[in-house]
């Protein structure tokens, strides 16, 4: 049922940006046009995220942010 898929998608992925690592809004900010289904938004000059269930794990975030490693996808299916 496309309900349970929702739900699985929901709980099982996770979108995380380290406070440590992230430079900001300001000095970068290349996630927030990088993802197809804008789960990052703009808190201040901080990122937040939305929605992590509409992660389709294309990976384009992961890409824009290579210089600073902010960014991890976790899949708690494969833990
Ligand atoms: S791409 Fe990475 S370093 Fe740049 S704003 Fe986004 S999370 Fe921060
Ligand atoms: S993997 Fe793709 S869809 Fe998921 S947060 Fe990153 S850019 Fe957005």
């Amino acid at each position: 049922m496309s309900t349970m898929v929702e739900d699985a998608r929901g709980i099982f992925i996770r979108v995380q940006v380290s406070e440590e690592r992230c430079v900001g809004i300001a000095a970068c900010g290349r996630c927030l046009p990088a993802c197809p289904v804008n789960i990052f938004v703009p808190r201040r000059d901080r990122i937040g995220v939305q929605e992590e269930d509409e992660c389709i794990l294309c990976e384009l975030c992961l890409q824009a942010c290579q210089p600073y490693e902010a960014i991890r996808i976790v899949k708690l299916y494969e833990q």
